[in-house]
C-alpha cells in the first residue's frame, strides 16, 4: 500500500509522472489460438462427466486434451479457486503469475492459460464466458482475476493472531489433491499453487493499489469454458466466501455447490495440434 511520502517531489516529478507505459509483454509474437475454429465445435459437444463441488470444499476431475469444460455457477452467486495440473505429471501446472503478464489482470474468452517453468505453454483455452459483458467496472474491478492468490488459513493466522480455520481454498485443494493421489496432506500442499479466481470480482484499489474484491456478478446458469490443450487434472474449491461479497476464511458468507461439465468434442479443432513444452534449451549460459 502506497503511504504519504516522506520524500519531497523533485522540480521534474510532472514529468517523469507523465511518461507513457508500455506493455511489458507485447504478445504480437505469441502464438494465439484460432477461437473460432474451438467454438465452431460448441454445437456439437457431448457431454461426458458432471460433477458437483459442496460448498466449503473442493474436488478433482479429468479433462482429456481436445475435451471442453464448463465451471458453472449451479444454485447461488458463488466463487470457485481453480487449480490445474498435468493430468500425467503433477509438476506441470498452472502458472498463476504468467497468465497474468501475458493476458492482463483478469481472463475471458480467447486467452490460454499458461503451465509453468520449464514448460511454459498453454494448457488450456478460454473458450467462452457468460459474463464478458462485465468487463471492467467503475471501480476497476473485473471477473476471473490472475491477481489474487487463494484464501488459505496462513494469512487468515497472521491477520486474526493466531486463529485455525480449516476450510479455506487452499486447504480444500489441498484435502481434494490428497484424496485423488494417495499422497499425503503435506506433501498435496506442496502442490497447490495460485489460482485462477473463478467467478470472483476483484481488482486494485486506484488510491492505495489494494487487492479488492466484491459481490460477485454470477448468477445461476453462467458459466466459464476452456479447451483442453493437454490432460489436465482439475481441481478446484468452492470459496468459503460464497459471493465474495464481505468475508472468507470463515463460516460466516452464505455459500452454494458449483457444477463442473465435461464435454467431448465431435473431433478436433480445425489444424489443432497439443502445444509442445517449451523450447528454451535450458543450459542457462553454461
Ligand atoms: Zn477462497
Amino acid at each position: 500500500m502506497k503511504r504519504s511520502p516522506f520524500t519531497l517531489e523533485p522540480p521534474d516529478a510532472a514529468a517523469r509522472k507523465a511518461v507513457k507505459p508500455v506493455i511489458c509483454y507485447p504478445t504480437d509474437t505469441l502464438p494465439r489460438p484460432d477461437l473460432e475454429t474451438y467454438r465452431a465445435l460448441r454445437d456439437s459437444l457431448e457431454l461426458v462427466e458432471t460433477l458437483v463441488i459442496p460448498p466449503r470444499d473442493a474436488a478433482t476431475w479429468e479433462v482429456p486434451a481436445g475435451h471442453f469444460c464448463r465451471l458453472v455457477c449451479s444454485e447461488g452467486s458463488q466463487v470457485g479457486d481453480l487449480n490445474l495440473f498435468h493430468l500425467h505429471n503433477l509438476s506441470e501446472r498452472f502458472y498463476s503469475g504468467k497468465t497474468r503478464a501475458l493476458n492482463g489482470t483478469h481472463v475471458g474468452s480467447g486467452d490460454q492459460l499458461f503451465s509453468n517453468f520449464p514448460y511454459l505453454r498453454p494448457i488450456a483455452t478460454i473458450t467462452h464466458d457468460t459474463l464478458d459483458w462485465y468487463g471492467f467496472d467503475e471501480f476497476g474491478g473485473s471477473v476471473h482475476d490472475v491477481i489474487g492468490t487463494r484464501c488459505d488459513p496462513y494469512t487468515h493466522n497472521l491477520l486474526s493472531h493466531g486463529a485455525q480455520y480449516h476450510y479455506c481454498c487452499h486447504s480444500n485443494l489441498t484435502r481434494a489433491l490428497a484424496k485423488k493421489t494417495g499422497l499425503s496432506l503435506h506433501e498435496a500442499e506442496q502442490h497447490v499453487h495460485d489460482v485462477l479466481n473463478v467467478f470472483m470480482c476483484t481488482g486494485f484499489t486506484r488510491d492505495t493499489g489494494q487487492y479488492f474484491m466484491k459481490a460477485s456478478p454470477v448468477r445461476p446458469g453462467d458459466y466459464l469454458e476452456f479447451f483442453a490443450e493437454i490432460d489436465l487434472l482439475g481441481c478446484m474449491s468452492a470459496c468459503p466466501g460464497g459471493d465474495c461479497s464481505s468475508e472468507h476464511s470463515s463460516d460466516a458468507a452464505t455459500c452454494h455447490p458449483l457444477v463442473v461439465e465435461v464435454y467431448k468434442a465431435a473431433k478436433p479443432p480445425h489444424g489443432w495440434k497439443a502445444p509442445p513444452t517449451n523450447g528454451f534449451d535450458r543450459t542457462h549460459g553454461v
